[in-house]
């Protein structure tokens, strides 16, 4: 059995990753870590996720959450190098599903992959999701600079950051795969007399509503045609599976920082090729 602490356990996504921890036949909770202001610290884990008490109570100190964990998942909102840095001290793998990370920050969790850390860092944890990084990757090389491309996100009226870490996952794909730059092609909304479009920018549209899990479509339109890829999350418990996907995963490969592409075994092209 593969024993696994959650940070950020009582969350929308905490309390997904303590159900299905604690349905699956290989993996234990043994750990569950939450914010110093939260109400639920001192509960037990099983019965703010509304499975019955599991003998784990939530605690504010990760150093406390890991004692015992052999993996640790964190769906929280802030501080993924701290936790990853005590994660790692304390011989843990660490999958990190927490999106908005800074430059600086995801620099510093692959130094802790480079120091012998094990750890998965994916904006989107989900099977399908990954799966349209990989067709958009191929599409974008396919079709070439003729297609304007636009990417559209939708999420729940709670969600805290813009554009989705999804949809940044997904415009640095394209930007990868046709030599084009986030920092300067990626346009985020437009307002006012802006002009017309240029055939290099990437369009990023943020929309908010309702519970809307996370719907991610990217456009490639053409004089005469247009191509759209959709991915639609109808529940949270897809980005749940996939993290635990990722803590089996980390459980058998050498130390490093991979990402779900690498999990999925989805980094060569249709022909086989590494890519
Ligand atoms: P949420 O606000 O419902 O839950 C976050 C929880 O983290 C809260 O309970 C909060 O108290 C807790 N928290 C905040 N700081 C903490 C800290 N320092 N230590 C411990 N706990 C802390 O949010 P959510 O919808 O569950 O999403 C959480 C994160 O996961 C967000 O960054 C979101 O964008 C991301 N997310 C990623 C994926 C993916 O597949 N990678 C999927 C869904 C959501």
């Amino acid at each position: 059995m593969i024993k696994v602490a959650i940070i950020g356990a009582a969350g929308r996504m905490g309390q997904r990753l303590i159900s299905n921890v604690v349905e699956s036949d290989d993996l234990v909770l043994s750990g569950a870590v939450e914010a110093a202001e939260s109400p639920f610290l001192g509960m037990d884990a099983g019965d703010v996720a509304g499975v019955g008490s599991q003998g784990v109570m939530i605690v504010e100190d990760l150093n406390d959450g890991v004692i015992n964990a052999d993996a640790v998942i964190d769906f929280s909102t802030g501080k993924a190098v701290d936790h990853a840095e005590i994660a790692v001290s304390a011989g843990c793998a660490i999958v990190i599903g927490t999106t908005a990370l800074t430059d600086i920050e995801r620099a510093r969790l692959a130094e802790l992959g480079a120091e012998g850390g094990r750890l998965v860092v994916a904006s989107n944890m989900s099977v399908g999701v990954n799966l349209l990084f990989c067709l958009c990757r191929q599409a974008a090389a396919i079709l070439g600079e003729n297609y304007d491309i636009e990417i559209v996100e939708m999420h729940h009226n709670q969600k805290k950051d813009a554009p989705s870490g999804t949809a940044v996952t997904l415009a640095e794909t394209i930007c990868e795969a046709t030599g084009r730059s986030y920092k300067t092609d990626v346009v985020h909304g437009r307002q006012g007399m802006v002009g017309a479009r240029t055939s290099k920018e990437i369009g990023m549209h943020a929309v908010r509503g309702g519970d809307v899990v996370g719907d991610h479509t990217v456009i490639f339109a053409t004089g005469g045609e247009r191509v759209e890829l959709t991915h639609k999350a109808s529940s949270r418990d897809t980005f749940a599976k996939g993290a635990l996907r990722a803590v089996r995963f980390l459980a058998t490969v050498a130390p490093g920082f991979y990402d779900m592409q690498d999990v999925l075994n989805l980094k060569r092209s249709f022909n086989g090729e590494s890519m």
